[in-house]
């Protein structure tokens, strides 16, 4: 059985601009492209845990949220993600499913059969690392991934 890498969104996948609000501002990191090629070629499985409360803030639209994520899928051709989880939700809602708290993780474990020895996380911010510990699996800072 082959391994689950989920990722986080803004910082990690493409450059965090404080709120991507269009297509046009996704740039993906250098080397991201190619390192994700390697390991879906190796049988893993990946997948996106994005919080992106800039919905309920009303920056942007649940719809351009839709178009910027098809855009970036476009960009990582031929990657393929299994799946993707936005918490579109404002913190003061307190919806269990906004990074730290390790819900679409637990989803994903469940749904696709992950037990948490061979899932990783990587991400861009200590609350990634929250995120991972509180669900006790593996977490790499985004530069460390790309080294290995
Ligand atoms: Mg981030
Ligand atoms: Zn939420």
């Amino acid at each position: 059985m082959g391994e689950a890498y989920i990722f986080d969104r803004d910082g990690t996948l493409i450059e965090d601009r404080h709120y991507i609000s269009s297509p046009c501002m996704v740039r993906p990191i250098p080397g991201m492209r190619e390192k994700l090629i390697r390991l879906q070629r190796d049988g893993a499985k990946l997948f996106i845990v994005s919080n992106q409360s800039g919905i309920r803030r009303g920056y942007f639209s649940r719809e351009r949220l839709m178009e910027i994520d098809r855009h970036m899928k476009r960009l990582f051709h031929p990657v393929r993600f299994e799946a993707t989880f936005y918490c579109t939700h404002h913190p003061s809602e307190r919806c269990p499913c906004r990074k730290p708290s390790p819900y679409f993780l637990w989803k994903i474990s469940r749904i696709y059969g992950f037990s948490p020895d061979r899932m990783t996380m990587v991400g861009d911010t200590h609350r990634d690392r929250m995120t991972a510990e509180a669900f006790g699996i593996r977490f790499l800072f985004v530069d460390e991934f790309l080294s290995l």
